[in-house]
């Protein structure tokens, strides 16, 4: 199969096939989550869309070397290095340390990850485990002329590139993200957009975390982990980097200006994001009261593969709101879909020319920039062709290498009877009992009554030698 993806690159702005500096190999990083509170659906969004990207370039047969950073320090409250370590906030509402606090979030992680068949990235880097590389990256900035040390901290300065501002997609007011946050400026700095590399004047008292380093004890900036553990792990020419839209700026354009910086040359051909999930209130955040997570969809009787769906229903690069009624829109469909495949028949002999035809079709459909929503078109295609059972099932045990929705091992699954609650049962128990007295007492009018307020709520009853015997419909 010859198949050519073509991807939107926020580099540009448009949409070109997609050619990795290697022939047959991909070599992509992804922003990982800052471990400081439960990663919300909005978070898992981007995750989704990511995990389709490597999924779809591996299905189109290329080799993909994935990394992901775990944020463990160094990311504060405002992206303009201004507030609070987000770490340190965690574990101060928690009652915990930063370490604790980061291993209880990632592993949370994972496992919301996992629920939703989001792979795990062949190499994942917390950041506290490369200070070193960072202090080097820093200090070869600082040889280079990039870098600055002033008031205690040392600044990656912007004046220094010709174009700093390579990522196109922001404007001004993206830029200002300090000033609109009503956050104190900081005048160390020689340029508004400069930003730290090296913290060693703390901006509050407490920070947990300290290392030593040329420039005093202190903490990176949050910018510099992703750099470093990308050129470390992946080398000095990057072909896919991915995040959420949100990242674009001032995180990414930081990322670009000191690797760039650093290595002499281009470093990233493709920078893919994803566009914010929002909730009827706007923006989400883990800062509002029951914010959306797994945990809570799972509690609310969702399968998380269900939220998997309707993150593929749409396109990565259109906003998407999120409300339950929508959800359960996603839920009626995955529930059908899964209906139609377990109707097909298993019998026959799979039709491989078929299967290579089907294939090519959903390549194709979701190689214009992962149009999954085209791709599951594809797969209802499938299901109305005139293909034999066995047929189908394998074109769509195929699909789900990159849709990843448990297609056939949820069809294969007999669907469990709807369980009596315990409140239900122990007021069947309860009439079945009063029916018996009033029997007793010979009152057959209030026993047949009896029988009927059951049979309403869809209980049948059986006398037996045994006793009474229910059933529900
Ligand atoms: P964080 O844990 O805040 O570092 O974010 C983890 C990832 O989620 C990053 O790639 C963000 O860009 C992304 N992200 C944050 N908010 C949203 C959202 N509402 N919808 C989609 N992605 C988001
Ligand atoms: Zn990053």
């Amino acid at each position: 199969m010859e198949t050519t993806l073509k991807l939107y690159n926020t580099l540009d702005n448009k949409i070109a096939p997609f050619v990795p500096n290697e022939p047959g190999k991909v070599r992509m990083y992804t922003c990982g989550p800052t471990v400081y509170h439960f990663a919300h659906i909005g978070n898992l969004r981007s995750y989704i869309m990511e995990d389709v990207l490597e999924k779809f370039l591996r299905y189109i047969g290329y080799d993909v070397d994935r990394v992901m950073n775990i944020t463990d320090v160094g990311h504060l409250s405002s992206d303009a290095d201004t507030g609070e370590d987000k770490m340190l906030k965690g574990a101060k509402r928690e009652h915990k340390t930063v370490m604790e606090i980061a291993q209880m979030y990632t592993d949370a992680f994972f496992s919301d990850c996992a629920k939703l068949n989001i792979r795990k990235p062949d190499t994942v880097v917390p950041a506290t485990s490369m200070i070193d590389d960072f202090i080097h990256m820093v200090q070869v900035l600082m040889d280079k002329g990039y870098a600055y040390f002033a008031e205690g901290n040392v600044y990656f300065d912007t004046s220094k590139l010709e174009n700093y501002y390579t990522l196109t997609n922001h404007n001004q007011e993206d830029l200002n993200v300090g000033v609109r946050e009503g956050v104190e400026e900081d005048t160390a700095k020689r340029n508004k957009t400069d930003f730290v590399l090296w913290f060693t004047k703390s901006k509050f008292e407490d920070q947990a975390l300290k290392w030593d380093s040329p420039w005093g004890v202190g903490y990176p900036g949050w910018h510099i982990e992703c750099s470093c553990i990308s050129i470390k792990n992946l080398g000095e020419y990057l072909d896919i980097h991915c995040g959420g839209v949100d990242n674009i700026f001032p995180h990414h354009t930081n990322e670009i200006a000191q690797s760039e910086a650093y290595l002499g040359h281009k470093w990233c051909n493709y920078w893919f994001h994803v566009t914010h999930l929002n909730d009827e209130t706007g923006k989400m955040s883990k800062s509002k009261g029951e914010f959306l997570t797994v945990s809570l969809l799972e509690e609310k009787g969702y399968d998380p593969i269900v939220y998997r769906l309707f993150c593929l229903q749409s396109h990565y690069r259109k906003p998407l709101l999120f409300t339950w009624d929508v959800l359960d829109n996603a839920k009626n469909a995955y529930d059908k879909l899964i209906k139609r495949i377990r109707a097909l028949d298993k019998e026959g002999a799979v039709d491989a020319a078929a299967l290579e035809e089907w294939r090519t079709k959903f390549a194709e459909a979701v190689a214009q920039d992962i149009n999954t929503s085209s791709g599951l078109t594809v797969l209802y295609d499938v299901l109305k062709a005139d293909l034999n059972g066995a047929t189908k099932r394998a074109i769509i045990d195929d699909f789900d290498q990159v849709l990843s929705l448990n297609l056939l091992q949820a069809a294969d699954t007999v669907p469990e009877e709807p369980a009596a609650d315990d409140a239900l049962v122990a007021w069947i128990e309860e009439r079945i009992e009063a029916r018996k007295a009033a029997k007793k007492a010979k009152d057959f009018a209030q026993a047949d009554a009896i029988r009927a307020e059951l049979a309403a709520k869809g209980v049948t009853i059986k006398d037996t030698r045994e006793g009474t015997l229910w059933e529900l419909n």
